[in-house]
């Protein structure tokens, strides 16, 4: 009796099988086993469970269940029908992890009582978040999916998302085909779940930009707005970079990845102007040189890296323009070293160009960092100058109208006095 079926596992028809439904494999003119009423369910990181039912219902000498998560390994399991043919197989997730957000493809291996062999098509599923109830909005350039805010919420985040994708363009311009599909969370807790599952195929941050999913967590309150702001232009940022570059992603260095993505943020954390000011008054930079192969994990020295990426991209894409910048991320997506990719591009060393951003971009900072922490002594000092040319300047008056009606009180004092030292200006005005 001959058992044989071409079909692999790849190359065949594939089922469209979903997460939740059943598919049915086509019987080809030489099969004489087939595998029908073929489901698959599953809760994320908990159980999977796969069901499928083999026709006729003849002994097997073996049979496995292959699987295999989107750029993953292949996993098999030695699996035994019951006595109706039927095949329910439980596969725990906390043990056998598959990364979240992949499309996992399963098929069957079966061999005969007489040893010939019979390989079902392939079958798929996303593998995705199932704890929540997902709502979703979308349009040409987004897929956005969140849960426990509303219909404005998840318009906000669309909204956010768009003026993220015009921020990452004027950077580096990326087009956002196919659309990009970000998951809100809301909190990080839900999402280090998923981060937990995701962790041994997930390169860095919260995105997982080889599959095309953008993962944020946005905590209701009063800093929604501005967490929008700076998570969701950072992930598009991170997905369009791997859009582009491929597998040669992880040969972009983690400063350019990094800084890009900051840099786009709509909403900068105000504290990364205060690491660079510390960092630049303790000479306690990071050498760019060093953020290339990744940034550091302790948290103080992770947070300097990405303000320092931030503002020595900002500083970049201002010297040589967005075309330059594209230049050298090609360079470095066609496989150069990190100096080597800069000078090429740029020609100009890395070395030179940080020290360029150290003397131009820093001290600026500094400067303007030093008159802001000032600013409470130009106070000080206006009121102890204020008063006593108030008093001059009164006595001035009174000296040059003798005789004639007092108007001195029109001003208030410091306004008057002051603007005749050429201090007319309100310091706190350059601050705002
Ligand atoms: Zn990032």
């Amino acid at each position: 009796m001959a058992l044989a079926l071409m079909a692999s596992p790849f190359s065949s028809e594939m089922a469209s099988g979903t997460a939740r439904g059943t598919a049915s494999v086509t019987s080809l003119s030489t099969t004489v086993i087939d595998v029908v009423e073929v489901e698959a369910r599953y809760q994320l990181g908990d159980a999977l469970q796969i069901q499928a039912r083999i026709i006729p219902n003849a002994p097997l000498a073996e049979a496995f269940l292959f699987y295999q998560a989107d750029g993953a390994t292949t996993e098999v399991l030695s699996i035994t029908p019951d006595s109706r043919g039927r095949f329910d197989i439980q596969i725990d997730l906390s043990q056998h992890t598959i990364p979240p957000f992949t499309r996992v493809f399963y098929w069957f291996h079966l061999v005969a009582g007489e040893g010939e062999e019979f390989t079902s098509p392939s079958y798929w599923f996303d593998y995705l978040d199932n704890r929540f109830e997902w709502q979703s909005l979308e349009d040409e350039a987004f897929r956005i999916h969140w849960y426990g805010e509303d219909m404005v919420f998840g318009q906000t985040i669309l909204n956010t998302a768009h003026a993220g994708l015009k921020s990452v363009q004027e950077i580096i311009p990326l087009p956002p085909n196919p659309p990009i599909v970000l998951y809100v969370y809301a909190n990080a807790n839900d999402l280090q779940t998923t981060r937990r599952l995701a962790s041994n195929s997930w390169a860095a941050g919260y995105t997982n930009p080889d599959l095309g999913v953008g993962l944020v967590s946005i905590r209701p309150g009063n800093e929604q707005k501005l967490e929008a702001e700076r998570q969701v232009p950072h992930e598009i940022a991170h997905l369009l970079l791997y859009r582009w570059a491929g597998t040669n992603y992880a040969n972009l260095p983690a400063w350019l990845v990094e800084g890009i993505a900051s840099a786009s943020e709509l909403y900068t954390d105000p504290d990364y102007d205060r690491a660079l000011r510390s960092a630049v008054t303790t000479d306690q930079l990071i050498p760019t040189g060093d953020l290339c192969q990744s940034l550091p994990q302790d948290p103080s020295r992770s947070f300097l890296a990405y303000a320092q990426s931030a503002s020595f991209v900002r500083f970049l894409h201002q010297q040589v323009g967005t075309n330059r910048l594209q230049a050298l991320t090609q360079s470095y997506i066609g496989g150069l070293g990190c100096e080597e990719g800069f000078q090429q591009a740029l020609q100009v060393s890395l070395n030179q160009m940080e020290n360029q951003w150290r003397r131009e971009a820093l001290s600026q900072n500094l400067a303007a960092a030093s008159f802001r922490s000032l600013l409470p002594y130009f106070a000080l000092l206006a009121i102890v100058l204020g008063v006593p040319l108030m008093t001059l300047s009164l006595f001035k008056i009174k000296a040059k109208n003798r005789g004639s009606t007092n108007h001195g009180h029109q001003n208030t004092p410091s306004q008057g006095s002051l603007s005749q030292d050429g201090l007319s200006q309100d310091p706190h005005s350059k601050t705002q």
